[in-house]
């Protein structure tokens, strides 16, 4: 019998204690040279394939390390950087970070290569820019650099790769299509087996997780047509086809056939990968079996892992995690949990115990293990609040709708309010000056008293809810001064949340972050934001807009339960920010504001689980949050994108009566859509971007909102910026929104 062995896709790069990040940073600012960058970043890929090494990791891989992020990596390994960035005369690093973030100097202007959502992560790759100059071709190093630089350290690794078919389908294409660089990019891989053969290499990874989204017969032919030949010229090298984040249905025939000699699947979250491999698996490839969850923080369940892996029932084995360990933080022992809250968790580190436990367990030993984990999940983790279940299992269709319709709210509202046409408003947060940060951390750290703190947030709302009159706004805001975080602030009123010391995920180049931690059932504490709300409604005439966070961008936006359903905890969540929707109605708050700003972000990957997975609970909850209020409180909710042309229906079924959201960078096109799909909703499509410092001018906003006027009737339409006002300066926040109240006046003019 062969043994059974482990591996991983991938190591978080970031460093236990944010190393790269810093340095990254440092370096950004000229505080550290590149010598020191580099060295920081050489010092991270040994400690982590020393610590892969000692913890007993069988198969090592490399080249999962990345500056900045590895789809970018893999555009500079293959020549695919525009020209304008090859000329710039820099370090071929500095020449990297250019197309990552922009470069705007003396040597030159290029534009960052866009930003997107990796599959349904929280995590953002850079998308190539592929056109009629782009001659794929290997050109880059470091995949055989890294290669080599543990093998220096003793230890031959397996080199990770963007596969050619994930390449291609992630890019961005003019006047070009993928077809074109199929050869191109079939001689640059052969070229890369080659070089990493001859280095020593036993096995390449090549991770295609576009494989797991629903895949049509070009799609088919374009895998074929790039793997056909790659295969063939593979010599001794082992080629292991790596997916992650769902599973391969549309392409599993293919791929078992091909001369793949690994082939890696995902048991988490691919629903039919069970079914396929034990169906049929070839005895002569190796099964990468993803079982430990890259993707949350808690133990595994090695029951459950072992039943599926014995049901999988294939020769070669070996134990793998779901998707990249990039996902998850790096370690729970730099956290402060009791004992019995920190034996629930697994990060990366920990999760590297558990793929030899499964491995060693499967093969017969480990029995204790296997003992202490059952005994684990036996154990009641959290006091069930019955009450509360109670309550959802008994909710009926008629909690999910709000009465009266909303063309009458519309009426009712519009009588109620007196707001102009074009009414406008903000999103909710004015500047965070570091004043604002710096308060609050002094209120933290009990350095200043509830008095003190109470007198600062009183201040700051004051001074903005007076700008705001003197400017001319029509719906107000408090400004979210008392919040670090969306998430957050809305965790640490509520039962339920843990929040974690140091448990950063990356989200993208140098920036990370830190979701809280659903621990338990959900209820609301205290009130969350009443007070502020009411303080901030009580100091003027005007209407000032409850801002609250709603219940799926709240769970989106955390690590969640994995013994309750998201479903379940996602109504938790709505039935406590129903309750403060009901609060702040009660304490005269006439428009609230439930942003959803990461509704998106649990999209199902296949289009055909969009709704039966997903929309028809998700939005759901987010009608339940705000069914029960008068006929005419007016709900708000935001979205910070404009991408939502393919789930225009959804949106609708919301039922809030406005909804604003990020529109100036993407050219308003999903107004044509509204249009056509006759959106009821009253719309605020951002007038400026609020990602750059730049000044929109009076007649830019003019002449977008008369492009939006073009689209959408007057009596619909709200002026807003795209987003939240948070990390922009005092100045230019003032400056923009005084252009725009004076470009609305004078397109009020004119109507
Ligand atoms: N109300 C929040 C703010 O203005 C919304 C933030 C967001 O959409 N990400 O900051
Ligand atoms: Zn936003």
């Amino acid at each position: 019998m062969m043994t059974t062995t482990t591996t991983i896709i991938g190591f978080p790069r970031i460093g236990e204690k944010r190393e790269l990040k810093f340095a990254t940073e440092k370096y950004f600012k000229n505080k550290i040279s590149q010598e020191e960058l580099r060295t920081t970043a050489k010092e991270l890929r040994k400690s982590n394939w020393k610590l892969l090494q000692q913890e007993g990791i069988d198969a090592i891989p490399s080249n999962d390390f990345s500056y900045y992020d590895q789809t970018l990596d893999a555009a500079f390994l293959f020549n695919l950087v525009p020209q304008d960035v090859q000329d710039l005369p820099f370090s071929e690093l500095d020449k990297y970070f250019a197309l990552a973030r922009g470069y705007q100097g003396e040597e030159g202007n290029v534009l960052a290569w866009p930003m997107k959502k990796w599959f349904n992560t929280n995590y953002h790759y850079l998308v190539p820019q592929l056109n009629q100059d782009t001659h794929f071709k290997l050109t880059g190093n470091k995949i055989f650099a890294e290669f080599e630089e543990a093998k220096e350290l003793g230890i031959i690794t397996r080199p990770v790769l963007i596969g050619p078919f994930t390449l291609l389908k992630l890019s961005e294409y003019q006047n070009v299509t993928a077809r074109d660089f199929i050869n191109d990019a079939v001689t640059a891989y052969k070229e890369v087996f080659n070089r990493l053969a001859d280095s020593g290499a036993k096995w390449i990874q090549l991770d295609d997780p576009a494989l797991v989204k629903d895949l049509t017969t070009e799609d088919r032919q374009l895998f074929n047509e790039l793997y056909q030949p790659l295969l063939n010229a593979k010599g001794k090298l082992k080629v292991l086809l790596q997916t992650y984040f769902g599973d391969v249905r549309d392409i599993y025939d293919d791929l078992i056939e091909l001369p793949f000699d690994g082939l890696g699947l995902d048991f988490v979250e691919g629903k039919q990968t069970l079914q396929l491999v034990s169906h049929h698996f070839p005895e002569d490839k190796t099964l990468f079996a993803g079982i430990v969850n890259g993707k949350n923080i808690w133990r595994n369940h090695y029951d459950k892992s072992l039943t599926q892996l014995k049901k999988a029932g294939v020769k070669k084995l070996v134990v793998s995690t779901s998707c990249s360990l990039l996902h998850v933080p790096i370690t729970v022992k730099n956290e402060n949990f009791e004992p019995a809250v920190k034996e629930h968790f697994a990060f990366a580190v920990e999760k590297l115990g558990e793929l030899n436990d499964l491995a060693a367990i499967y093969e017969g030993s480990a029995k204790e293990k296997l003992r202490a984990n059952q005994e684990l999940f036996a154990k009641q983790r959290v006091q069930e609040d019955a009450e509360l279940h109670k309550q959802i299992a008994n909710l009926k269709d008629e909690d999910f709708v709000r009465q009266p319709a909303r063309q009458v709210r519309e009426k009712i509202q519009k009588a109620e309010f007196h707001l102009p046409l074009l009414p406008t408003t903000t999103i909710g947060s004015f500047p965070q000056t570091k004043e604002v940060r710096q308060t609050r951390r002094q209120f933290r750290r009990h350095e200043i008293n509830q008095e003190q703190y109470d007198n600062f947030i009183k201040g700051k709302i004051d001074e903005w809810l007076k700008w705001q009159e003197k400017i001319g706004l029509d719906v107000l805001v408090h400004g979210e001064f008392e919040r670090n975080d969306m998430v957050e602030y809305f965790g640490q009123h509520l039962s339920g949340y843990i929040f974690s010391k140091n448990a950063w995920v990356q989200s993208y180049g140098t920036r990370c972050v830190k979701p809280p931690i659903i621990w338990g059932d959900i209820k609301r504490q205290q009130p969350i934001t009443i007070k502020w709300s009411k303080y901030a409604q009580s100091q003027t005439k005007k209407l000032v807009k409850g801002m609250l966070t709603g219940p799926v961008t709240i769970l989106n936006w955390s690590f969640p339960r994995e013994d309750i359903s998201l479903r379940e905890s996602t109504l938790q969540l709505a039935l406590a920010i129903q309750k403060e929707v009901l609060d702040l109605e009660a304490n005269g708050i006439k428009i609230i504001q439930i942003d959803e700003a990461a509704l998106r972000e649990k999209l199902p990957l296949r289009k055909s689980d969009w709704y039966s997975e997903y929309l028809n609970w998700a939005i759901p909850a987010f009608r339940l949050v705000h069914s029960k209020v008068k006929p005419e409180t007016q709900i708000h909710t935001h979205m910070c994108y404009s991408e939502f042309s393919d789930i225009v229906p959804a949106i609708d079924a919301m039922d809030a009566d406005v909804i604003s959201f990020e529109a100036s960078r993407s050219n308003l096109e999903i107004l044509d859509t509204l249009k056509k799909q006759h959106f009821e909703t009253e719309v605020g499509p951002g007038v400026y971007d609020i990602h750059s410092p730049r000044i929109p001018s009076v007649d830019e906003v003019k002449a977008t909102i008369n492009r939006i006027l073009a689209k959408i009737a007057a009596p619909k339409v709200w002026i807003n910026p795209d987003c939240g006002l948070k990390t922009r300066g005092v100045e230019e926040t003032r400056a923009s929104l005084a252009n725009v109240i004076e470009a609305t006046r004078e397109v009020r003019r004119q109507l």
